[in-house]
């Protein structure tokens, strides 16, 4: 956030001589005194939950009485987005034995502390836990989330390798569930570094939580409120979990985790579903009806993906990550778009859909982008930070993942199926996150060239990474023995969006279509289509597969909430054209076919 950033070095130009500054953080001039032996001590008892608090004490050990400097991240990794958690602290307080300290804010997320001289200094905060969101923290009466980034201090201007425990003092019937590693004491966990501490959430409290051994490894399942999952959806999300899982792990030739926990909650108050990523463990947070749609395995499977891809294999312009500004890069379309695209084949290689499903969520995509204004996936990825209003924000997901599919495709044509995007993904996790880097444009795009034979991809970057050409389908898709085809489906001539209990608001109604013919407005709740609840996902699926193939002016019962009154009106059938889709060409090469079983099934032809 560039404002932060002038701020601050406006605010500390005077110091910038009489301090040293370190390279990584120039800009700032304010430097630490050293700290030493870092404990966090987290209270999420009844009493700080009730009044939506967690109540935070960092102590450490100071050499002299030279002025210790302490900042909080603005951000979570992975939601890129500035959220400025300074804001939520309050009761700032600051001692040495059973002495008050000095102390000041030497900018809005950095306090400064004055110790008497050597000895053990612990500084506390409240922080108001009442946001429901992955990257922030939240309470109910009998549970918390938080994140590291919210609550965690570190010394200003000195290295973030300092290790650390944290311990949590809760009731004894609560529950904790974490990435992070166990320590000696009960209820204490420890971090080799700041980066892990920050990247290992918490739940406390009463939830359910089991486990599983998948790919020789320990996986959680934490959920709240207890009892979200019923024992049968459970099982399917346990299923969904051990299926895409070991696809994944295929990639990379190895699980990077000695445990992985996934982490869920539902609440009517969520936007929608969403997922956010750390190391070895990840955030779901879901409305009610999220539960059980087919994006649920999806989140998984993606979330999931990522630990591999951004939270170790990363752009070079995340490495390290910085927590106190913004830290744009062009290659979120990696990050995330690919991950997507890793998600759709883990759906596939796991059995958790067929071909076809693999063909339908790359449909879905494709027509996601036609519906956008051309824009370059480099461009949507920095735009990241700022959310933009031009209709393209969060399409480098997307987009990016056509790209992967695109060049996965690209690799297996030149290399005639010896190699693939997996050899891409695994040689970059190698030669790059294995030593110790980020990776750059030329890792990336050297790495897609070996695997193509040398083949250049100048091109293809030209034209559809930096720029804004639409993806050349017609060509790459008959390379797999695919090909688009446009049907006439049923079509209601409607926008929805679906309601966290079910039903479906329209938020569109299409001029001169069946509906608005029909005297269907805008604001009306849909709850059933000829007495199947329209719940989520089902809408526009489950309408055209009712009523596909039956005569155009069949009377479609659709059932409405308009304010206080229920009315059902009757919508006559009509066809309009979809949406091309993917489908199999059935005069396909041996060829063609040969490369696209590879992808589906994440194989290469032997060498
Ligand atoms: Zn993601």
């Amino acid at each position: 956030m560039p404002l932060t950033f002038a701020g601050r070095a406006a605010l500390l130009t005077s110091l910038v001589l009489a301090l040293p500054l370190r390279a990584q953080r120039a800009g700032e001039g304010l430097q630490s005194a050293p700290i030493t032996d870092v404990r966090y001590e987290v209270t999420a008892d009844r009493a700080a939950l009730a009044a939506r608090r967690i109540h935070v004490a960092t102590t450490f050990g100071v050499a002299s009485a030279a002025p210790v400097v302490l900042s909080m991240p603005a951000w979570t990794p992975g939601a890129y987005e500035i959220a400025n958690f300074a804001r939520d602290v309050s009761g700032f307080s600051a001692k040495q034995g059973s002495d008050s300290l000095r102390w000041d804010k030497a900018d809005y997320d950095t306090w400064r502390v004055w110790p008497k001289g050597p000895g053990q200094v612990t500084v506390s905060f409240d922080f108001a836990a009442d946001t429901l969101d992955n990257a922030m923290a939240w309470t109910r009466p009998d549970f918390a989330l938080f994140n590291g980034t919210n609550i965690f201090l570190y010394p200003e201007g000195r290295s973030t390798d300092f290790a650390s425990t944290v311990a949590v003092k809760t009731e004894p019937e609560f529950l904790i569930a974490t990435g992070m590693s166990r320590g000696t004491a009960p209820r204490t966990f420890k971090a080799a570094n700041y980066h892990e501490l920050v990247d290992m959430p918490f739940f406390v409290g009463q939830f359910d939580l089991d486990s599983a051994i998948v790919s020789g490894k320990t996986v959680r399942f934490a959920t709240y409120p207890r009892g979200t999952f019923s024992p049968a959806a459970r099982t399917t999300a346990w299923d969904q979990i051990k299926r895409s899982i070991p696809p994944e792990v295929l990639v990379f030739g190895e699980a990077p985790w000695e445990s992985y926990d996934v982490m869920w909650i539902t609440d009517s108050a969520g936007a929608g579903m969403s997922g956010l990523e750390h190391s070895n463990s990840h955030v779901d947070v879901s409305i009610p009806a999220g539960m059980g749609s087919e994006f649920q395995p999806r989140l998984f499977a993606h979330e999931i993906f990522h630990s591999w891809n951004v939270k170790r294999l990363r752009p070079a312009d995340l490495v390290p990550y910085r927590y106190d500004r913004s830290q744009p890069t062009p290659w979120l379309w990696v990050s995330e778009g690919i991950t997507d695209y890793y998600s759709d084949l883990a759906m596939v290689r796991g059995g958790i859909v067929d071909a076809s499903g693999f063909y339908g969520l790359t449909s879905e995509k494709m027509n996601n982008i036609a519906q956008a204004p051309p824009f370059s996936v480099e461009d949507a990825s920095l735009n990241a930070w700022i959310k933009v209003r031009d209709g393209t924000d969060a399409l480098y997901y997307d987009k990016g993942s056509l790209a992967g599919f695109l060049l996965d495709i690209m690799i297996r044509d030149a290399s005639d199926n010896h190699n693939s995007l997996d050899t891409v993904m695994r040689e970059l996790y190698r030669t790059t996150y294995k030593q110790g880097r980020g990776f750059t444009a030329d890792d990336w795009w050297g790495a897609v060239q070996r695997a193509s034979n040398g083949r250049s991809y100048d091109d293809f970057k030209r034209r559809y990474v930096d720029g804004r050409e639409p993806y050349p389908w017609t060509e790459s898709l008959p390379v797999i023995g695919l090909r688009l085809q446009r049907d006439s489906v049923p079509r209601m001539g409607v926008g929805v969006t679906p309601l966290p209990d079910g039903g479906a608001r329209v938020s569109q109604v299409v001029p001169d279509g069946a509906a608005a013919g029909a005297g269907v407005k805008e604001g009306d709740v849909i709850t059933s289509v000829n007495g199947q609840p329209a719940v989520g996902m089902f809408f526009g699926t489950g309408m055209r597969t009712m009523y596909a193939g039956k005569p155009a002016g069949t009377p479609i019962p659709v059932a409405i909430r308009r304010g206080e009154e229920a009315l059902t009106i009757q919508v006559p059938l009509r066809y309009g054209a979809a949406a091309p889709r993917v489908i199999e060409d059935a005069a396909a090469s041996p060829r063609a076919v040969r490369l696209r079983n590879g992808l589906l099934h994440g194989t290469t032809t032997p060498k």
